[in-house]
């Protein structure tokens, strides 16, 4: 576990260094030009706001994965609601990459669960889904009912993961391919912290994609069925 823990620092060091330097030089090279214009300013802090952002993501990503169990406030969450409003925010970003975001609810299905944490997860899963299609693309979103549980897809027709990369895709700093993940500014730690929170909440993920045509993550959490449960009793 120390030796763990020393890997995580080690790693996260490593993620912070790029966009730190990127800051350094962007702030020193405008420093030293005597001749630079407020024009010259204004398009350097784009680039600061942008590796800021960078920055910000890591940090609350890192944080999420360090505070273990810590902070999991459980309430009767309804799926498809839960589902819609994460599909809203991520609108602005699956038009600019013009791919088209479905949602199938075949079953109203409520889970015990941190609707924040749950929001994040799904999130993560649909973001990635977007960014690693292709143009004209698609996500699809499908809830179904299944013994005792709700099982959730989130299938893409993107470019999919090699099979031999598949069992490392959950691992913390694991990118398949450090091009890919330029583009899209990632660490690497999305799919852990999904996988994460997904533990907290009792349940699974499995994914399963062919390369070229698309990949399929499959979450499972135990569900409670509303017949069964008297909301009264969750106190909060
Ligand atoms: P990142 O934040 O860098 O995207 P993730 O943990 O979310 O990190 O994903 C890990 C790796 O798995 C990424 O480098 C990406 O290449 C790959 N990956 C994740 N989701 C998908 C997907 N839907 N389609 C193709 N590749 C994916």
């Amino acid at each position: 576990a120390f030796e763990m823990q020393g890997r995580f620092v080690a790693d996260a060091s490593h993620e912070m260094r790029t966009p730190l330097a990127t800051m350094r030089t962007n702030l020193e090279v405008i420093q030293q030009d005597p001749n630079a214009t407020l024009f010259d300013y204004t398009e350097m802090s784009v680039t600061l706001i942008r590796t800021v952002d960078r920055l910000e993501r890591l940090s609350n990503d890192l944080l999420l994965l360090a505070r273990g169990e810590l902070e999991v406030h459980k309430a009767l969450v309804n799926i498809e609601p839960l589902l819609t409003e994460v599909i809203q925010n991520l609108m602005p970003l699956a038009k600019d990459y013009h791919v088209t975001i479905n949602l199938n609810v075949y079953e109203e299905t409520n889970v015990l669960a941190d609707a924040r944490l749950l929001g994040l997860a799904f999130g993560n899963l649909i973001d990635n889904g977007i960014r690693y299609n292709r143009s004209g693309g698609s996500v699809m979103i499908t809830v179904s009912d299944v013994d005792h549980g709700v099982t959730i897809h989130i299938q893409d027709t993107g470019e999919g993961v090699p099979s031999e990369e598949l069992p490392r895709i959950f691992d913390r700093f694991y990118r398949v391919e450090k091009s890919r993940a330029r583009n899209r500014g990632g660490a690497g730690l999305g799919l852990a912290i999904c996988e994460h929170i997904i533990k907290l909440h009792g349940g699974h993920i499995k994914v399963s994609s062919t390369v070229g045509e698309g990949s399929n993550f499959i979450v499972w959490l135990p569900s409670i069925v509303s017949t069964s449960f008297d909301p009264n009793l969750t106190g909060s």
